[in-house]
């Protein structure tokens, strides 16, 4: 296999101001393979000055391209879309060293993340207005569209591509320009990214990125008045203080924050499909996605059923390095995600769950956890209330439809939901009912970039893909035309 560093794409410094550069300082910040805990490479530890001058930069840049017909930018943009399939392999192999997920996984991720180049160089072509019926004679009412003008993005570790190209897609696509901050797990996948942005026409300042200290750099992007919007995914407890940073320059917000998912199976359900479900839905990415099951509600009747065929596909899921071929399971990112697994449970062990498979650190050691199922848990325990983000899937008893739906529903979060059955009458009780901003029915995979992905409650604000994903990084303009 390649060093990181013979890939084409590998970049290590930043991109800012249409330059690649080192920081101010000199210093930089390493990054290490979390399956075999080596170090990958550095990058710069940049701060303040060179988020200022990666935010100006984003400022001279904004005129321009929010002049160019929407079709140049498109063009701009299907060449982006174009260049990350094309190195598909590279990306998610640059992906796979730093993040630790399967490599099939993260081949599907660079699919996924240039699709929404692909879709938003199209939908930047659909920026309609509005004329209205005016109330009086001499007057007409138009509604048009504005970019919203320089944005900051601050990205997670657990879709290091996809994140960027969610939101520096529409951002392009609408006449923005953009400052990205990518995680510090996983700055080399968006370096990677920036670098095929340039080869394909993004100008010197409509994009840069910068990494290093995040409380640093996102102080200065969230206090920064020449910064007018900042989409953020991550946690919800950064994402409550990035919020709180920004209201001193009332900057818009688009927030994909955490979520706490029930995946409810009900009598009727096809327990083969809901296994299945399961499986997508909670093991996906090492159960680091914030739409992970979090909850799996079972009712009475099919819960030993349920527990049984889930357990033995769980038995049946390959751990190991994202490299090696079948692998299904790579490592957690890092130690503190697996220490906080371990504290889960504990507790819930302490409250009377019953390990069904798994339950411990893996015989590979380093980050490598069990995938793990629990039964008979509870309501008090902590993994019903916190997002779990590791392997393990915690199955709750339930009698009734309307207990599912307020154990569904009692939690700070709502961003994704699932449940399976039949019965047509419960279905859309069921879906109307969950305070959820995604529901998937007979379904454990939803996100795509043609529909709209978001939360309610204390999961977020604002929706990405879709024709929606657009209007996060535009503003309505009213023109009251008088005197005619
Ligand atoms: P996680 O716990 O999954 O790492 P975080 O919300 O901490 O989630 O991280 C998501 C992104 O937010 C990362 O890019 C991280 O560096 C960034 N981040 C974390 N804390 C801050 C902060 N105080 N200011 C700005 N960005 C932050």
């Amino acid at each position: 296999m390649l060093e990181l560093k013979e890939y084409r794409l590998f970049r290590n410094q930043c991109y800012v101001d249409g330059v690649w550069c080192d920081a101010d300082s000199g210093r930089r910040d390493a990054v290490f393979n979390p399956a075999t805990g080596e170090e990958l490479g550095t990058v710069p530890t940049m701060g303040v000055a060179e988020t200022r001058r990666a935010i100006d930069a984003a400022a001279r840049a904004l005129p321009a391209w929010r002049a160019k017909p929407a079709h140049e930018r498109s063009a701009v943009l299907r060449r982006w879309f174009e260049l990350v399939m094309r190195h598909q392999e590279d990306l998610a192999r640059i992906m796979t060293a730093e993040q630790g997920k399967p490599l099939s996984e993260a081949r599907g991720e660079i699919a996924y993340a240039a699709s929404f180049l692909e879709w938003f160089a199209e939908e930047g072509k659909r920026v309609y207005g509005d004329t209205i019926p005016s109330k009086s004679a001499d007057t007409r009412l138009v509604v048009i569209k504005d970019p919203i003008g320089v944005c900051a993005a601050i990205t997670p570790w657990n879709f290091p591509s996809a994140m960027i190209t969610k939101k520096a897609g529409p951002a392009l696509a609408a006449g923005c320009t953009m400052v990205l901050k990518p995680a510090p797990d996983t700055p080399f996948s968006a370096l990677a990214m920036v670098e095929l942005a340039v080869e394909a026409g993004v100008p010197p300042g409509v994009l840069s990125v910068v990494t290093g200290p995040a409380a640093e750099i996102g102080g200065e992007l969230t206090s920064n008045p020449t910064v007018r919007k900042l989409t953020f995914t991550g946690s919800t407890a950064t994402g409550r203080l990035l919020m709180r940073q920004c209201a001193d320059t009332v900057k818009k917000l688009s927030l994909e924050l955490g979520g706490n998912a029930p995946f409810i199976v009900f009598d009727d359900a096809d327990l083969d499909a809901a296994v299945t479900g399961a499986m997508q839905s909670k093991f996906r990415n090492n159960g680091q996605t914030c739409v992970c099951a979090n909850r799996i509600l079972v009712q009475d009747g099919v819960y030993d059923a349920f527990a049984d065929k889930f357990t033995r596909a769980v038995m049946e899921l390959r751990v190991g390095d994202g490299f090696a071929p079948g692998v299904q399971q790579g490592p957690l990112i890092n130690d503190a995600a697996v220490r906080k697994v371990e504290r889960h449970l504990a507790d819930a062990a302490a409250k009377g769950a019953r390990v069904l498979t798994g339950g411990k650190r893996h015989v590979l050691g380093g980050t490598f956890f069990e995938p793990t199922v629990l039964a008979d848990a509870t309501p008090d325990m902590s993994i019903a209330k916190e997002e779990i983000f590791g392997p393990v899937a915690p199955l709750y008893r339930f009698r009734s439809e309307d207990e599912a739906i307020s154990l569904a529903n009692d939690t700070e979060y709502g961003l994704a939901a699932y449940f399976y059955g039949r019965d047509i009458g419960r279905i859309w009780r069921v879906a109307e009912a969950l305070e959820y901003g995604l529901v998937g029915i007979n379904a454990g995979l939803m996100a795509n970039e043609v529909a709209p992905f978001g939360g309610v409650k204390q999961s977020g604000i604002g929706r990405e893909g879709s024709k929606y994903g657009i209007e996060e990084f535009l503003e309505v303009k009213y023109l009251c035309m008088g005197g005619l």
